[in-house]
């Protein structure tokens, strides 16, 4: 049976700085774990490379250790994570016999496997070290904002989440995730970055790595509720397998907007209309709610000859990238969370029942 493993360095190897990912795999060829030594010794855990074709994470650490590491000290310790080197190598996700890594960590759903024990392992060496925060970095396809991911609602974990965004999702699903594995023991975050290779992707990276290596600890205090707009998934919306689609004025069964990714992040209207149905007389998209259920009708309607949307809402991840709409899906649909906190989180146990999420009327209960 294969056993694989993950590599523990003390520093970072000579020339590794140089390369972009898709070098890495000359010197690094598996998961791999760099300590780094700074003045405050509980370490930001910050991992890149999960997915090998998302470059931004590795762009701001090499960015951030040219400035800092070879010429002076940092001021906080760095255990970094370097997922994928091989997947980086081909510019992909992933490879064909991999599993995506991102969904094999402690309290994932995939089977038991060389992977989850691996990751396991990674997760306990993590957890040993005991630290500060862990941030793992992401970009996607599509034009997205950027933005932070929390797995606990919590005010050291918004507070965090809002050093880098405004705009902050909550998830439990998938599962298997880096952040959603170590949160219960750390402020954990999902940075998603825009696309990979955008420059002020890497900028905004890599000012919020700066920016969490210099705090001190991270306040349990209120965060205010109008400085963090929270936002949760609600269903993921398919394009149904067998439906010929396009974009723009095309003669496809469907003929989606081809514009249709700015409306990322927008608080849509009901009626708002995705795109044109060319004769067809069937649904040509799925949603679907985190456990599964079709809840396609209650998010959108079909009867006019358009898509259009039954009630507001939020996409987001919508792409004009047609493989990762087959692949993948075409958009995630959010609700608005209102969150009110009553009192200081003080230690680091979850503190679920001190959030109060407000009733006002006519806002979606999450
Ligand atoms: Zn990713």
């Amino acid at each position: 049976m294969i056993s694989l493993d993950f590599k523990e360095l003390d520093h970072i190897p000579e020339g590794l700085l140089e390369r972009p990912a898709s070098a890495l795999y000359q010197q690094i060829d598996g998961p791999t774990l760099i300590h780094l030594e700074g003045r405050n010794k509980c370490p930001l855990v910050v991992s890149v490379l999960q997915h090998g074709n998302e470059v931004t994470g590795w762009e701001a650490i090499r960015r951030l250790l040219k400035s800092h590491y070879q010429y002076d000290e940092l001021p906080r310790s760095l255990l970094i994570f370097i997922g994928n080197p091989l997947a980086a190598k081909h510019r992909l996700r992933r490879l064909d016999d991999q599993p995506d890594f991102n969904r094999c960590w402690p309290g994932g759903n995939e089977v038991d496997s060389e992977y989850t024990r691996l990751f396991r392992q990674i997760h306990d060496r993590m957890r040993e070290l005991d630290p500060l925060a862990v941030i793992d970095i992401h970009n996607n396809t599509g034009l997205n904002p950027h933005y932070a991911a929390v797995n606990l609602i919590r005010s050291d974990y918004l507070r965090l989440a809002s050093l880098f965004s405004s705009k902050v999702v909550y998830f439990t699903m998938p599962a298997g995730t880096l952040s959603l594995s170590m949160s219960e023991h750390c402020p954990s975050l999902t940075l998603e970055c825009g696309q990979a290779g955008e420059i002020h992707g890497t900028d905004h990276t890599l000012a919020f790595l700066e920016t969490c290596l210099n705090l001190e600890t991270i306040s349990g205090k209120p965060v205010n509720a109008d400085a963090v707009h929270l936002f949760h998934m609600v269903a993921t919306v398919y394009v149904n397998d067998d439906v010929l689609f396009g974009f723009g004025r095309v003669p496809a069964e469907l003929a989606l907007r081809e514009d249709l990714d700015k409306f990322n992040f927008c608080e849509l209207p009901a009626g708002t209309s995705f795109g044109d149905l060319n004769g067809s007389t069937r649904k040509p998209l799925l949603a679907v709610d985190p456990e599964g259920v079709d809840i396609t009708d209650k998010y959108f309607f079909f009867g006019r000859g358009e898509v259009e949307t039954t009630r507001e809402v939020m996409p987001s991840m919508l792409t004009l990238d047609r493989r990762v709409i087959q692949q993948d899906c075409l958009c995630y649909l959010m609700d608005r969370i209102h969150f009110e906190f009553e009192e200081e989180v003080p230690g680091p146990d979850p503190l679920p029942e001190g959030i109060r999420r407000s009733d006002r009327p006519g806002t979606p209960v999450p």
